[in-house]
């Protein structure tokens, strides 16, 4: 399996000007790292992690999925994602940021129960109050 987490670029900076989106990326960040440090106890192949800027359309994503919506009459490409691809090649797309949290936080404790170390990642207020790990 392969997992690739796009983020904003910008957000994960704090230079968005919403604090509250810059620590729920961030948050996403370290897990995908923590989960990418042990990912092989796991039984995951590989983890991406993608930022992506501004006037950066896409293209550059390991796993090339992007979730767009339509908002009035433009198109707008979700920034925040994350894709799962499973060994058949099927694709899973979760845009939801509290969905992409749960599985990351879901997959560092998985690796947790794989290895002597303690594995946590210690969540921000803002990622508690989406619900996460509840
Ligand atoms: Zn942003």
């Amino acid at each position: 399996m392969r997992m690739e987490l796009r983020v904003c670029k910008h957000c994960h900076e704090g230079e968005h000007g919403n604090p509250d989106k810059t620590a729920v990326t961030r948050d996403m960040v370290t897990c995908a790292e923590t989960v990418r440090e042990y990912k092989d106890l796991i039984g995951i192949d590989a983890i991406y992690i993608t930022k992506v800027a501004e006037g950066d359309a896409g293209g550059a994503e390991a796993l090339p999925v992007v979730v767009a919506s339509i908002a009035g009459d433009e198109i707008q490409l979700s920034d925040t994602q994350l894709v799962m691809e499973d060994d058949d090649g099927n694709m899973l797309v979760y845009p939801e940021p509290a969905d992409v949290l749960e599985v990351l936080t879901r997959n560092v404790q998985q690796a947790n129960t794989h290895t002597n170390n303690d594995v946590s990642v210690e969540l921000s207020e803002e990622s508690l109050s989406l619900g996460v790990g509840t």
